[in-house]
């Protein structure tokens, strides 16, 4: 899995969680995030890979 980048908000720690399965009709899916443990920053997904691309992108800037 690719490497986490600091939080942008604050520069903590970050790490990738994975929400309650929700129900919408019959299917299920879950939503991947990535979570700052420090500021609480959370960045939310449909796919763990998602989350990460776009949490370090954000991190770049
Ligand atoms: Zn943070």
């Amino acid at each position: 899995m690719a490497e986490l980048k600091p939080c942008p908000f604050c520069g903590g720690r970050a790490r990738v969680i994975q929400s309650d399965p929700l129900e919408k009709g019959k299917k299920e899916f879950y939503v991947f995030g990535v979570y700052c443990t420090d500021c609480g920053g959370l960045m939310r997904k449909c796919a763990e890979e998602d989350a990460v691309k776009a949490w370090n992108r954000r991190a770049e800037k």
